[in-house]
């Protein structure tokens, strides 16, 4: 088969290792910055007051209420924040909705943006920005929210709790697991797939023993960025399609919505492609990817059904109907008998048929 294919890389530097929050000064001297904002959620307001604290003048102050989903109030009262304090960088310390928040700014205004991430989602490395208004979500891709510089340090992930680690970690699997059936592959994607997955399949059960283990922790922390990088460089497919609408139409959290899903789509699409996820498999020391992730998340106490994280059943029929609307490229036509049944074990957390 002749070989051809389509790939881009992303303009972002990318520092990783220790000490990360010590080289912020140089990033933003070498950026041309001297008025940081550092952006957090309410729940990071310790960390962001203690960053911009040490950033002594460099720092014009930390905004920290930053929300799942990006929702445009909060982008507009931050961005008054960044008017008023004549702001020309901003710092997002935290997950995706910091980092979130940190893309809509940088959409808006230009500014630099500078990313320390504190959990594996992989959003820094996106040029994809999801924003909530009036309870809808739309999504935009932009090369102007790629941040220009993300800084990796694993000790910022030790405070992630365990259970959060754990959905956070799955969350990365799932972008690599659908970039390796992606319909815009390439070999480099799905060399970043299978390394990402492979190091978050290796680390997670390490980190659900002992939240400081330092050599998990840096492993959990490369796999999250290969896995967003896979995000950001090509399509994703059925997995996503259900995460998006289900947490859309219950509101159900994030990390663990696709916890549950994955096994589930993994199996539909294994399939058609058994041998693009058997890397995944491989991984996982099994011959079925599905129920080799439904087993590995149960094994790590994760949740594994759409029933504990709050979806109604009555919502079932809906449900079906919203993730066949609109659908996304698939490698396996999309079945509305096969979806349902995908649906209803989700929801009660059964083994993936
Ligand atoms: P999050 O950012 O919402 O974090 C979850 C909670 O954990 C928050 O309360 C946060 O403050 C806390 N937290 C984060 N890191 C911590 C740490 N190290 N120690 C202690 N507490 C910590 O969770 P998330 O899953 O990273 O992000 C979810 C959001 O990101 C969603 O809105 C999702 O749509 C978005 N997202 C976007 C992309 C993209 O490419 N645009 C990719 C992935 C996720």
């Amino acid at each position: 088969m002749t070989l051809a294919f389509n790939y881009q890389t992303s303009p972002s530097r990318i520092l990783f290792g220790p000490d990360g929050l010590s080289k912020v000064p140089d990033v933003a001297e070498q950026l041309g910055c001297q008025r940081l904002l550092v952006l957090a959620t309410s729940q990071q307001k310790q960390s962001a007051t203690e960053l911009a604290a040490s950033l002594n003048d460099l720092s014009v102050g930390f905004y920290a209420n930053a929300t799942m989903h990006t929702p445009v109030e909060v982008t507009n009262d931050a961005m008054q924040k960044v008017v008023e304090l004549q702001a020309d960088a901003v710092v997002s310390l935290g997950g995706g909705s910091t980092i979130g928040l940190g893309k809509a700014i940088a959409y808006r205004t230009d500014l630099k943006h500078i990313v320390i991430p504190t959990t594996y989602a992989g959003s820094e490395v996106t040029p994809i920005l999801g924003q909530t208004e009036d309870g809808a979500k739309t999504t935009l891709r932009s090369a102007k929210v790629l941040p220009e510089v993300v800084i990796y340090d694993a000790l910022m992930t030790h405070s992630l709790p365990q259970s959060m680690s754990i959905t956070s970690g799955i969350n990365a699997i799932a972008h690599a697991v659908e970039a390796l059936y992606a319909q815009d592959k390439n070999p480099v994607s799905s060399m970043m797939a299978v390394e990402g997955a492979t190091a978050l399949i290796e680390a997670l059960p390490l980190i659900a023993k002992d939240q400081h283990h330092v050599v998990a922790r840096e492993k959990a922390l490369y796999g999250s960025w290969l896995c967003g990088t896979v995000l950001g460089n090509v399509g994703m497919a059925l997995h996503h399609k259900l995460c998006h609408t289900l947490g859309g139409m219950f509101n159900l959290p994030h990390a663990e919505t696709h916890t549950v899903l994955l096994p589930h789509a993994t199996a539909y699409n294994a399939k058609e492609v058994p041998e693009l996820l058997a890397p995944i498999a491989d991984a996982l020391k099994t011959k079925d990817p599905g129920k080799g992730l439904y087993n590995f998340a149960k094994q790590l106490g994760a949740p594994t059904s759409l029933k504990e994280l709050g979806m109604q059943e009555d919502g079932m029929e809906q449900a079906v109907e919203q993730a066949l609307s609109n659908p996304y490229w698939n490698p396996r036509k999309l079945e509305k008998k096969e979806i349902h049944s995908l649906i209803c074990h989700a929801y009660h957390g059964t083994e993936p048929a």
